[in-house]
């Protein structure tokens, strides 16, 4: 395997032609507890042709290819520029969401009418059910903990909005979420000092990300998969309805593509995706081993997967080695990536949230890029009937569980196998584009700066 060049923090996905090739992967404490990853297949070495190639080894490209040879017979060449699960892939919170997109529940009432909803809660509970399989599969051997999902309200006003969440889901939906007072929150699950109350949701699954892409990728080659890490696509041309992917190394031909390149998608990859998601950083901070008493002293009780409700959300958890793992929102631009203000915040946030652990060493900070769709909403498609170009994108920050059932159905749609419930938001149309594309980063600064001031005061 040739010797990774060196991780470069400032890649921008709006600003740079490619992801680069054979980079080393984000400072993460997942890589750092994964141990080395599985083989791969090398980069690209000559010409060659394969039956569909994947773009993008991360959980999409990876899954696709398992389910692809697992359902299908179909052996899938993924491309990936740097390593298995280089993006952001290795660099989440592992927390396993019962979660399609971003909008809440009761926007989905809001945007489609009840009925909609009903069937898109439905299709999440199926979604989620692939994903905890892959999960709680010994093979791909990711460290599950299967506790639900907590929604920590920072203020009264926050708690009254997760009261009429939680209505909403027990009586429309029929899924039974429960309200926590914030004694209860601290004496059972977690010693947030900030906690105002929370919502309780039965389903959540929280993993080691990075172990979790391994098992995929271990799995997809065991089926006949190949992976060939270090080759970026750099140009993309189609003649004949074939088409020809070149990498540094060669030029794949293949009749079919699916794309999975989520937030580190290049506006030069394929006219269907250019724009078509707001790349946006988010980070993540792991502090050291915590001692016995530290941990009494933050309540750490429960090992569940946890957000907060400001609009610049923390999320966090208590991972069974004892640390504490936590993010939120970062820089606007690649270039602003090392600031240390973006850690400033977050280690603040520890010390509002976890007075015991002001000061505490974090050993390990990294950004990732997500891929926020302009609605909110997650799609998989083949975007133009007359191309066999797929794509599962749009996550929204939430892929670690929707990965796993938009795989699945990515795998169907390029087996050329019809989606049972194909007027659903998710597969009914392409991913949309902004009207005001050129300035959607203007329109980000400051609309974190309306956010700020609004998780202050509410
Ligand atoms: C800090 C952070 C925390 C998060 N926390 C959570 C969480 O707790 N729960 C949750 O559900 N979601 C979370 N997310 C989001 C989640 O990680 C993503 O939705 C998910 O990993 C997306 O997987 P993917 O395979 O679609 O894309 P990625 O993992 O981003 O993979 C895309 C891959 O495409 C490759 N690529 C791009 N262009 C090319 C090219 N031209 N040629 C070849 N390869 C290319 C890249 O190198 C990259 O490896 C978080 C994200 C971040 C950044």
């Amino acid at each position: 395997m040739p010797t990774p060049q060196p991780y470069y923090p400032h890649y921008d996905p709006l600003r740079d032609a490619s992801p680069g090739t054979g980079m080393d992967y984000a400072p993460t404490y997942w890589r750092y507890h994964a141990g080395e990853p599985p083989e791969d297949d090398g980069p690209i070495n000559t010409d060659t042709q394969a039956d569909v190639v994947l773009i993008g080894a991360g959980f999409t490209g990876l899954a696709t290819a398992l389910f692809l040879a697992r359902e299908y017979g179909i052996k899938a060449v993924v491309l990936e520029a740097n390593q298995i699960g280089w993006g952001c892939t290795s660099r989440n919170g592992g927390q396993g969401h019962l979660a399609w997109g971003r909008l809440s529940r009761s926007q989905w009432v809001k945007k489609w009418g009840v009925d909609t909803a009903r069937r898109l809660h439905a299709n999440s509970l199926e979604g989620f059910e692939v994903f905890k399989s892959m999960a709680e599969d010994p093979e791909i051997d990711c460290e599950p903990q299967n506790h639900g999902n907590l929604l920590i309200a920072h203020s009264e006003h926050a708690l009254k909005g997760l009261q009429g969440e939680s209505r909403l889901c027990n009586e429309a939906l029929g899924y039974k979420t429960r309200i926590l007072d914030r004694e209860t929150v601290l004496s059972e699950y977690i010693g947030d000092q900030e906690c105002h109350g929370a919502l309780l949701e039965p389903v959540g699954i929280a993993v080691q990300p990075l172990k979790l892409a391994y098992g995929y990728a271990r799995a997809a080659r065991r089926l006949g998969a190949r992976i060939h890490t270090g080759s970026p696509v750099q140009a993309w041309t189609t003649e004949g309805g074939v088409h020809h992917l070149r990498t540094p190394g060669g030029t794949v031909r293949a009749r079919v593509v699916g794309i999975a390149t989520a937030g580190y998608t290049s506006p030069n990859l394929h006219k269907l995706t250019a724009y078509r998601n707001m790349p946006i950083m988010a980070n993540s901070v792991w502090t050291r081993t915590l001692s016995d008493d530290e941990i009494a002293a933050c309540g750490f009780r429960s090992t569940m997967i946890i957000t907060d409700t400001r609009k610049l959300r923390h999320y966090y958890r208590f991972l069974p080695e004892k640390r504490l793992q936590i993010g939120t929102r970062s820089a606007i631009s690649g270039a602003d990536a090392q600031n240390p203000k973006h850690l400033r915040t977050v280690r603040e946030a520890i010390a509002r949230k976890f007075p015991a652990l002001e000061g505490i060493e974090t050993p390990w900070f990294s950004h990732g890029w997500m891929d926020i769709s302009h609605d909110m909403m997650p799609r998989i498609v083949q975007p133009d009937s007359k191309q066999q170009v797929f794509y599962a994108q749009g996550y929204s920050g939430n892929g670690v569980s929707f990965s796993a059932y938009a795989s699945k159905k990515l795998a169907a749609l390029i087996a050329g196998e019809p989606i049972a419930e194909s007027d659903l938001p998710i597969f009914s149309s392409p991913l949309p584009g902004h009207p005001l594309r050129p300035i959607r980063r203007l329109g980000q600064r400051a609309l974190y700066k309306y956010f700020q001031v609004l998780d202050a005061v509410r």
